[in-house]
This record gives C-alpha cells, sequence and structure tokens, in this order.
C-alpha cells in the first residue's frame, strides 16, 4: 500500500499520454504553444509498465489524460493493455478524460477494452462559443463523437469549466441536457496553471456563487457520491441528475486527495498544485525490474505535500505553477 506522511492512502493515479492536443483551450493553453520533443516521452511499453508498477503497489484506479489523450498514436494499445487489469480485477477502473474529438474513432474499442466510465470536457452547448474556447475544435464532431460514446454504453461525466461572463448563463441548459442524456455534470473553477494569453482574474468565477444562483430555479441535495476524484456531489431532483463541483479555490478539498499524477516523460507530480516532482523515467529505463522504479514511487509519496496554495491573484504576474494544466494532466 502506498501510504502519504499525512495518513492518506494513495489509490488514484492520473498519466499524462501526452502533452500535445488538437484543441487550444483559452483557459489551458496559449495558441502558439512549444511541445516537449517526441523523443522525451515514456514509449508505450514503458507506460503500460508504469501502470503495471502502480497497480502492483495497491494503485486501484487509473486515468488516462493529456493533452488529448486519444491524439496519440496507438494509444488503443495502452488502453487495451491496462484494460486487462480490470478484468483480472486487479484495477477497479481505467477511465480517460477526453476532449471528445475522437470517440467518434475510439468509443466502440474503449468500451471493449474495459474502460466503463469517460469524462467529456464539453464547456457550452453553444457552437459558436465552443470554437471560440477551444480555438480549434469542430463542436459537430465532439457531440456526434458523445453520442457514439453514449450508444457504445459508456457512462458519460460531462466537464465544464466554469467562465465568467462566457458560460455562466449556460448552466441551466447544461443541466436539462445532461438529465436529458443521462450523463453527470461537474463544474470546475479554473486553476491557476501555466501561462495563456489572457488574465485569469478575468476568466475566474467562484462556483459558491453558482451554487446560491442554481439553487434558485433547481433543487439541490448534497449526496455522498464519490467517484475517487475531487468533486463534491449534489442531486438535482428535477432531473434526477447529479452535478459535482471542483472547488479548489473556494474549497480546499486536499484532506482527502487520494492521488498522484505523472507527465507523459515519467514525471511524477504528488500536488497538481506544486512544483516538487519525481523522476520515474530514470528508475524505468535503468532496470527491467522494478525496484528502483518501486523505490522511486515509495519516495514521492513520501514527500507528497499536505495541499496546494492556489490563490488567483491580480496582482500575482505569474501563474501558481508553471506548467500547465496539459503537462500534469487534467
Ligand atoms: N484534453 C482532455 C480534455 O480536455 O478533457 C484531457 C486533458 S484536459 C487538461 C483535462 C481537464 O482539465 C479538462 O476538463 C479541462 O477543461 C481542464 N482544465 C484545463 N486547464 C484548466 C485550468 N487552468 N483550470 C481548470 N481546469 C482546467
Ligand atoms: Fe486540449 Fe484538454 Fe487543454 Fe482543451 S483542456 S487544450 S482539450 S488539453
Amino acid at each position: 500500500m502506498l501510504i502519504d506522511p499525512f495518513d492518506r492512502h494513495i489509490t488514484y493515479v492520473r498519466i499524462s499520454v501526452t502533452d500535445r492536443c488538437d484543441f487550444r483551450c483559452v483557459y489551458c493553453m496559449a495558441e502558439d504553444m512549444t511541445f516537449l520533443p517526441k523523443k522525451d516521452l515514456l514509449t508505450l511499453e514503458e507506460l503500460a509498465r508504469l501502470c503495471g508498477a502502480f497497480v502492483d503497489r495497491g494503485i486501484r484506479k487509473i486515468r488516462l489524460t493529456g493533452g488529448e489523450p486519444l491524439v496519440r498514436r496507438n494509444v488503443m494499445w495502452l488502453i487495451r493493455e491496462v484494460g486487462r487489469e480490470v478484468g483480472t480485477g486487479r484495477l477497479d477502473e481505467l477511465t480517460i478524460t477526453t476532449n471528445g474529438s475522437q470517440l467518434g474513432r475510439f468509443a466502440d474499442d474503449l468500451a471493449s477494452a474495459g474502460v466503463r466510465r469517460i469524462n467529456v470536457s464539453l464547456d457550452t452547448l453553444d457552437k459558436a462559443r465552443f470554437e471560440a474556447i477551444t480555438r480549434w475544435g469542430k463542436y459537430d464532431k465532439v457531440m456526434a463523437g458523445i453520442e457514439v460514446a453514449k450508444a457504445a454504453g459508456l457512462a458519460i461525466k460531462i466537464n465544464a469549466v466554469a467562465l465568467k461572463s462566457v458560460n455562466e448563463h449556460e448552466f441551466d441548459r447544461m443541466i436539462e441536457w445532461c438529465g436529458r442524456e443521462g450523463f453527470d455534470l461537474t463544474l470546475i473553477e479554473t486553476m491557476p496553471l501555466g501561462d495563456i494569453d489572457g488574465d485569469r482574474t478575468d476568466q475566474y468565477l467562484p462556483l459558491s456563487r453558482v451554487r446560491a444562483d442554481l439553487e434558485r430555479r433547481w433543487t439541490l441535495t448534497d449526496i455522498p457520491y464519490r467517484t475517487g476524484g475531487p468533486a463534491r456531489y449534489v442531486e438535482i431532483k428535477e432531473t434526477g441528475g447529479r452535478l459535482g463541483f471542483i472547488t479548489p479555490l473556494t474549497h480546499n478539498f486536499c484532506e482527502s486527495c487520494n492521488r498522484v499524477r505523472v507527465t507523459c516523460t515519467g514525471t511524477m507530480y504528488m500536488c497538481l498544485g506544486q512544483e516538487d516532482a519525481i523522476d520515474l523515467r530514470a528508475p524505468l529505463r535503468a532496470s527491467e525490474s522494478n525496484e528502483l522504479l518501486d523505490e522511486a514511487i515509495r519516495a514521492g509519496i513520501a514527500r507528497k505535500p499536505k495541499g496546494h496554495d492556489f490563490v488567483i491573484d491580480r496582482r500575482a504576474a505569474k501563474p501558481a505553477v508553471r506548467r500547465h494544466m496539459s503537462v500534469t494532466g487534467g
């Protein structure tokens, strides 16, 4: 078992399989991004071995993310490899976070590889607004992909970043749509990660305010439902659906943190909001057995900090954390 200095059991790993993406969401990336040289990336075989080592150490849930995980070439091979651990019962869940652009191609394969649930990031149901937020995204393709995923039997959670003056008047419509489609919906506060073109203080919308506003029209009841992530859920009486809130800024959820993140180059970050990290690529490559790797994983977990110190502050010229969300993986 992996247990950190604050007695939190680490059972969940998020792995970014690529820092590249076919979108350029305004809160996530600058339009002109420099990506890592492909040679620095862990190979798919190395990623599979890493997942196996984590499962051996008691990890029960793996999320593949990015960048856009489904644009990495041959990523389905990795998903099938890791999905086998769901079949053997050593892993409770293998899931992905995706922008939906490739779901039309891959949803059926995901379902047959052992993926049961996926998170699709979709901030708006308005085509023009979607194309403005994602810069390069194609709305119709994403919506068609979501339909294919639904038909393939995948449980879908829609993740929307709450953006002031951008999508804040759309949440009612999104709640209704998700209710009709049978999707969960989670709203996320923007986090100060990486340089973007523009000022984040202009985007930041506290979810405490959103919830208070929604409660004027919807009956929201707190429920203990958890998916292993940081969202806190309510049930919406009128739709019967679930609505989650991820509130790193208004409500710090670190005390129950059960996870670590690994980048596509094998750097393990023990906290999304801190710079401290440990390299897993060198121990992975130094030996065919996993002893060195295990040692590095343990050393990292022993340094897991108590929590992040996010603030979105107009006076701070720099983001709280220099790396983008697409590096650490959302
Ligand atoms: N490309 C995939 C996608 O968009 O779902 C996976 C990676 S993306 C980095 C994962 C999640 O992080 C997305 O839901 C995205 O909206 C969210 N995200 C990106 N940058 C963020 C930021 N600065 N603050 C909060 N959420 C962010
Ligand atoms: Fe790409 Fe996801 Fe970042 Fe949007 S949020 S730019 S889809 S990695």
